[in-house]
């Protein structure tokens, strides 16, 4: 977990290579459905070009199908999953149904001054069509009032919350991070 911009998708993935295990990003999840023009795709797009959160039940959905995979032994990583408190309850059961308890919840700590920055300042090869100075605004907001409060859910349900620097470069936030999960 953590804020638009705090490097989720870029520290999930050296994370998942390093431990071996997939990465099930909702994000990109559904920019692959609205690349292949689903029924959910369509419905998720105009979600994400105002930078709002996607319904619960839609994320939820693809969620549990991606669980209903093939598995890895080692497990996987959530990233971007869960923003809403709704979402957190969601997996709880679905992780439950299918006897995979949660180990931890990662969270990235960046400042807000930053993740602005980093967010208007993608440069054209890495930059998505909801990163417009408007729509890292509504984002930000959404975070606030939608996603923080998880953090605070997971604290109350004795969930082990890790919370790393997500501030310096990326190798120097990868080494934190395994650092703090071998310890
Ligand atoms: P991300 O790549 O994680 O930054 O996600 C990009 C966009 O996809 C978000 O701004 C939301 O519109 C949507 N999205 C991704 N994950 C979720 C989620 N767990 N719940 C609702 N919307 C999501």
């Amino acid at each position: 977990m953590g804020p638009p911009g705090a490097g989720k998708g870029t520290q999930g993935e050296l994370l998942a290579r390093h431990m071996g295990v997939p990465r099930l990003s909702t994000g990109e999840m559904l920019r692959e459905a609205r690349a292949n023009r689903t029924e959910l795709g369509r419905r998720a797009q105009a979600y994400m070009e105002l930078g709002d959160l996607v319904p619960d039940e839609v994320v939820l959905g693809l969620v549990a199908e991606a669980l209903d995979g093939p598995r890895s032994p080692a497990g996987f990583i959530l990233d971007g999953f869960p923003r809403t408190i709704a979402q957190a309850e969601g997996l709880s059961e679905i992780l439950q149904e299918r006897s995979t308890p949660l180990d931890g919840v990662i969270f990235l700590e960046v400042p807000e001054e930053e993740l602005v920055r980093r967010l208007t300042g993608r440069s054209a090869n890495e930059s998505r069509s909801d990163d417009s100075p408007e729509t890292v605004h509504r984002r930000l907001q959404v975070y606030q009032a939608e996603t923080e409060p998880v953090i605070r859910w997971y604290a109350d349900h004795d969930v082990r919350l890790i919370e790393a620097d997500g501030v310096g470069s990326i190798e120097e936030i990868q080494i934190g991070l395994r650092r703090l999960l071998d310890s």
